[in-house]
């Protein structure tokens, strides 16, 4: 299968999914997450459709910039994220979707005053409570969007989370539908920096099930580029 018709079969899927529990398709967007390809295949799948790319790696999402591969699409950063890479991405991408703890929010505030811009973030959250991933703790969200105000140049616009690995994508439903709950309740704070608008959440492998279960937006790799070659 080409990218291309990669990705008409994920933008179906997303349809269907959305008509089987009586939702909007325009209420979810579909994020390709593409580390690991290189520019040309970026540009192909961009070509075919795809209006947001998500990269993992600063390092090879700038090659990749330098490359003209993002052109007509939006970038996000969706990968674990050090405090000394933030320069790199702010002002940059749209949305910095894996914002996992303060010391990052602050160093994006801080970079995005600078450059007198606001930039937008979700929070990622570490809703397996798993040890190995990152991410901050479900119960810490409202605390943490509540000290966000003094953050005056992030915009918080929703969440995001990676949920265990698990063998039957069904697994992760109870996972999505607290995120769901916790996106809901965060919506009742009234902050003049937050607003809850994206849900992200759901691959290649449960992207059907995270659409049942609320996500707003979808970050497919696999689905659409094939299985990542490890060796090179
Ligand atoms: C790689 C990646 C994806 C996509 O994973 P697939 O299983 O290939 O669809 C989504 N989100 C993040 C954060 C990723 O790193």
């Amino acid at each position: 299968m080409s990218i291309a018709e990669n990705v008409q079969n994920v933008k179906e899927k997303i349809r269907s999914a959305c008509a089987a529990c009586g939702r909007d398709p325009e209420s979810v967007q579909l994020v390709a997450a593409s580390k690991m390809n290189d520019a040309e295949r970026v540009r192909e799948a961009i070509a075919a459709g795809i209006t947001i790319c998500g990269e993992n790696r600063v390092q090879e999402m700038r090659e990749k910039q330098e490359q003209g591969a993002y052109e007509g699409a939006q970038l996000h950063f969706i990968g674990t994220l050090q405090k000394n890479k933030v320069k790199y991405l702010v002002g940059t991408v749209q949305l910095i979707q894996s914002v996992e703890n303060r010391a990052l929010l602050e160093a994006i505030d801080k970079k995005a005053a600078a450059l007198h811009l606001q930039q937008k973030v979700l929070l990622e959250v570490n809703i397996g409570g798993e040890a190995s991933k990152s991410g901050f703790r479900p119960e810490e969200i409202r605390q943490v969007i509540r000290g966000a105000e003094q953050f005056r140049n992030v915009q918080i616009c929703g969440l995001m989370a990676i949920p265990p690995a698990v063998p039957d994508p069904e697994q992760s439903r109870p996972f999505f539908r607290q995120m769901h709950q916790l996106f809901i309740d965060m919506d009742s704070e009234k902050l003049f920096n937050v607003s809850m608008q994206t849900l992200s959440m759901g691959m290649t492998n449960d992207y059907e099930i995270a659409i049942a279960e609320g996500a707003t937006m979808v970050r497919v790799g696999t689905g659409i580029f094939g299985a990542r070659n490890y060796n090179n």
